[in-house]
């Protein structure tokens, strides 16, 4: 899943988790434990969905809105995240910056991030401040001071942080659109994604990175969303390679997962894989959060953060090769190329060689 945060703090601490998580590696038979939740609508609309959990003396506090970067307007990209940065800003009650104040000085932390479907904030405090932080979130809610000096500043951080994540080195992407995935075809996909690029053990790494060299990092993300999903093949390239290489080399990554099924071992270990960042993220009470909110807005039933690994189990070696051959189709692709202007080639030129030109099909 695709995840921006406001702070680099924030990324890194995220970072740390996962590579704990893929140093772990417990059988992809462990129990993950239940996760006990109540839900319920208040009058207003809003729904709460609440957990108790006694093992730590802190509350971590989310609030997701569903909306996100597929709803920005026709030619404002970075609208909803926009946003994301401005409901850091004064409010009718609060002073600017209020919620860091509210949280790091009790020992907390706060955030947010903002994805295609949904924008998410959260809070972790000493649980004595639960009923502050949700006064807080419900007066950022309802009376956030959106003025030309909060929205200008603002524009220009969300503008420079565009810049340095999504502009910085030249790279190669196939897209695949996924239309009308079924529960199946969803786990085999993240299967699927994990035997590609879940570490440097990976099908990728080791092929374009380690052997071929011709990319300095790739990775393949199964980016499943309400609406059409994609799954996303990136390979940022190695020094004087060109993309067309990389495109080559992911195609020919793609194409063995479709001609011959995957190992038992490759199919294991990426269940492990999976499993284990799950344990992981559930070992504190944000993340718990994070996967009861996922379970709720993005999978659209709370009840699934209980059922969904079971399901992941099931998910054989022909499943994975069906749905790279039902999904990872040469009509169903879209490439882009990333380049810098030393790069690129005369216009008129067929393939995607501007930056963030693009093309569809296969050759
Ligand atoms: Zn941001």
């Amino acid at each position: 899943m695709h995840r921006h945060s406001r702070k680099i703090f924030a990324s890194c601490a995220a970072l740390v988790l996962w590579m704990v998580a893929l140093s772990g590696a417990p059988r992809a038979q462990t129990r993950m434990p239940r996760v006990e939740f109540k839900q319920r609508t208040l009058a207003n609309g809003l729904r709460v969905l609440s957990a108790v959990d006694k093992s730590s003396p802190t509350v971590a506090i989310q609030v997701w809105y569903k909306v996100g970067s597929k709803d920005d307007p026709d030619g404002r990209s970075g609208f909803a995240h926009l946003f994301e940065h401005m409901l850091f800003k004064s409010t009718k009650n609060m002073k600017s910056e209020m919620m860091d104040r509210l949280t790091e000085d009790v020992g907390g932390n706060n955030n947010a991030f903002t994805a295609d479907d949904v924008t998410v904030y959260y809070e972790v405090v000493p649980s004595n401040y639960l009923e502050t932080l949700l006064w807080a979130e419900a007066d950022r809610m309802g009376s956030l001071n959106v003025d030309d000096p909060n929205f200008k500043s603002e524009r220009d951080v969300v503008k420079e942080e565009f810049r340095s994540r999504v502009l910085a080195p030249p790279y190669g992407r196939l897209f695949y659109l996924l239309e009308q995935k079924s529960f199946v075809d969803v786990d085999a996909l993240r299967v699927a994604e994990v035997i590609l690029s879940g570490g440097e053990s990976s099908r990728l790494y080791r092929s374009l990175v380690y052997e071929q060299q011709i990319a300095a990092q790739t990775s393949a993300v199964s980016d499943l969303r309400e609406d059409v999903s994609l799954f996303t093949y990136l390979a940022i390239l190695a020094s004087e390679k060109k993309p067309e290489e990389a495109e080559r080399a992911l195609l020919a990554e793609i194409k063995k997962m479709q001609d011959a099924p995957v190992s038992a071992a490759e199919l294991e270990k990426a269940k492990n894989q999976l499993v284990t960042a799950q344990l992981h993220e559930r070992e504190t009470n944000n993340g718990k959060a994070l996967a009861i909110g996922d379970a709720a807005v993005l999978l659209g039933d709370p009840q699934r953060v209980n059922t969904d690994l079971a399901r992941l189990e099931k998910v054989t070696a022909a499943d994975v090769q069906r749905v790279m051959k039902k999904y990872m189709t040469d009509a169903n692709r879209l490439v882009i190329y990333y380049l810098p202007e030393s790069m690129k080639k005369p216009a008129g030129s067929p393939r995607g060689t501007n930056s963030n030109g693009a093309t569809k099909g296969g050759e």
